[in-house]
């Protein structure tokens, strides 16, 4: 099963994202894993820059489908090529401790669709994980779904069904959409709230995200 973790099986997270300290932003722009060497693509995306910088040492950047930059840093080598396309589990690189980093560790990062240092949003809430310092394991965390439109699950609406920024009806905002439309879901069940199970999905005719009651669909 695939996850949106760049490892596989037992790891650590070593510095949560958001942590305040002696980086240029004065707070942590990534979240640090510790776990075993491979690093896989967590997206299905496609490689957009590698490179070596002082403090990101030898990286790789990723454009996800959802307009995101995925940025893997501190690796000891690069298995992919810029301008390949790649999926959750194709192996892109390998853990290192190149650049600043004071052991080996993922430093996994992902910036809002400007790709500018800082201007970032939770890694952790990406791959499904509490921003915490602490053992994981990524069997807990597989997903169903897939990002990549072209293999998604198309589904159609029953009834008039909202659309939310959250996966709750508990103050969320809500966008109502009629019957019939069509959606694809992105990720099933990853919340249950409110007696509901909750869906990620992406309304086909206009791009718009975020989680539906996934008992709605035909
Ligand atoms: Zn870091």
């Amino acid at each position: 099963m695939a996850t949106n973790i760049p490892l596989t099986g037992e790891f650590r997270v070593t510095c949560e994202y958001k942590r305040k300290g002696n980086w240029a932003a004065g707070w942590h722009t990534g979240i640090d894993l510790v776990g075993s060497d491979t690093i896989y693509g967590t997206c299905d995306g496609q490689v957009t820059k590698i490179g070596y910088d002082k403090s990101y040492g030898n990286y790789i950047v990723v454009k996800a489908p959802d307009g995101k930059f995925h940025w893997f840093c501190h690796l000891s080598s690069v298995t992919c090529s810029v301008g390949q396309k790649i999926e959750r589990t194709t192996k892109i690189g390998v853990m290192g401790s190149t650049g600043n980093s004071t052991g080996k560790h993922l430093h996994f990062e992902i910036r809002n669709s400007s790709n500018k240092y800082a201007d970032t949003c939770n890694p952790a809430d990406y791959m499904g994980i509490p921003n915490k310092v602490g053992g994981y394991n990524t069997s807990n965390y597989s997903i169903s779904g897939n990002s990549n439109t072209n293999t998604q699950v198309l589904k159609t609406l029953a009834r008039n069904t909202n659309l939310r920024d959250k996966p709750t009806t508990q103050g969320s905002n809500a966008t109502l959409y009629l019957a019939n439309t069509t959606l694809y879901v992105l990720e099933s069940g990853v919340a249950k709230a409110d007696g509901y199970t909750w869906d990620k999905v992406h309304i086909r005719v206009n791009g718009k995200e975020g989680y539906m009651i996934n008992q709605n669909y035909k």
